[in-house]
Protein backbone atom coordinates (compact mmCIF):
# COMPACT_ATOMS: atom_id res chain seq x y z
CA UNK A 1 0.00 0.00 0.00
CA UNK A 2 2.07 2.89 -1.47
CA UNK A 3 -0.37 5.15 -3.23
CA UNK A 4 -2.70 7.62 -2.52
CA UNK A 5 -6.50 6.59 -2.39
CA UNK A 6 -9.56 8.38 -3.17
CA UNK A 7 -13.12 7.41 -2.58
CA UNK A 8 -14.94 6.81 -5.96
CA UNK A 9 -18.54 7.09 -4.02
CA UNK A 10 -18.24 9.93 -1.86
CA UNK A 11 -14.99 11.20 -4.07
CA UNK A 12 -13.83 13.30 -1.22
CA UNK A 13 -12.17 11.12 1.35
CA UNK A 14 -8.49 10.46 0.88
CA UNK A 15 -7.37 9.92 4.98
CA UNK A 16 -9.83 7.49 6.63
CA UNK A 17 -9.92 3.90 5.34
CA UNK A 18 -10.25 0.40 6.80
CA UNK A 19 -8.47 -2.44 5.34
CA UNK A 20 -10.11 -5.55 5.21
CA UNK A 21 -7.90 -8.69 4.95
CA UNK A 22 -8.81 -12.11 3.03
CA UNK A 23 -7.49 -14.82 5.06
CA UNK A 24 -8.17 -18.16 2.78
CA UNK A 25 -9.60 -20.90 3.57
CA UNK A 26 -10.01 -24.17 1.41
CA UNK A 27 -12.47 -26.16 2.45
CA UNK A 28 -14.37 -29.45 1.25
CA UNK A 29 -18.36 -29.67 2.05
CA UNK A 30 -20.76 -32.50 2.59
CA UNK A 31 -22.82 -31.88 -0.54
CA UNK A 32 -25.74 -32.67 1.41
CA UNK A 33 -25.72 -31.14 4.39
CA UNK A 34 -23.37 -28.59 4.13
CA UNK A 35 -20.82 -29.08 6.49
CA UNK A 36 -16.84 -29.16 6.51
CA UNK A 37 -15.56 -32.26 6.21
CA UNK A 38 -11.98 -31.15 5.52
CA UNK A 39 -9.91 -28.39 5.72
CA UNK A 40 -7.37 -28.20 2.88
CA UNK A 41 -3.71 -26.97 3.25
CA UNK A 42 -3.38 -24.28 -0.24
CA UNK A 43 -0.39 -26.61 -1.22
CA UNK A 44 -2.27 -30.09 -1.20
CA UNK A 45 -5.64 -28.67 -3.10
CA UNK A 46 -6.49 -31.14 -5.89
CA UNK A 47 -6.17 -30.32 -9.64
CA UNK A 48 -9.80 -29.88 -9.96
CA UNK A 49 -9.99 -27.00 -7.09
CA UNK A 50 -8.36 -23.83 -7.86
CA UNK A 51 -6.41 -21.96 -5.23
CA UNK A 52 -7.50 -18.61 -4.44
CA UNK A 53 -5.80 -15.32 -6.12
CA UNK A 54 -7.75 -12.81 -5.28
CA UNK A 55 -6.10 -9.56 -4.20
CA UNK A 56 -5.19 -10.50 -0.08
CA UNK A 57 -7.49 -7.37 1.20
CA UNK A 58 -10.35 -5.27 0.21
CA UNK A 59 -10.85 -1.19 0.97
CA UNK A 60 -13.50 0.34 3.50
CA UNK A 61 -14.20 3.86 2.76
CA UNK A 62 -14.17 5.34 6.39
CA UNK A 63 -16.52 8.08 5.31
CA UNK A 64 -19.15 6.89 3.09
CA UNK A 65 -19.00 2.94 3.85
CA UNK A 66 -18.02 1.45 0.23
CA UNK A 67 -16.29 -1.68 -0.07
CA UNK A 68 -14.10 -2.19 -2.99
CA UNK A 69 -10.98 -3.38 -4.56
CA UNK A 70 -7.91 -1.27 -3.52
CA UNK A 71 -7.13 -0.86 -7.34
CA UNK A 72 -10.69 0.83 -7.57
CA UNK A 73 -9.47 3.50 -4.84
CA UNK A 74 -6.02 3.82 -6.75
CA UNK A 75 -7.46 4.60 -9.79
CA UNK A 76 -9.69 7.11 -8.57
CA UNK A 77 -7.21 9.05 -6.87
CA UNK A 78 -4.55 8.57 -10.23
CA UNK A 79 -7.45 10.75 -11.97
CA UNK A 80 -7.87 13.31 -9.47
CA UNK A 81 -4.39 14.35 -9.28
ZN1 LIG B 1 -16.46 7.19 0.36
Amino acid sequence: MTAPYLCPNCKTNKTRFNLIEQHVKSVKLDPQTGVVIQEINQSSLDPFHIAYKGPAYRVQCGACGLIEDERTFIKRAELHK
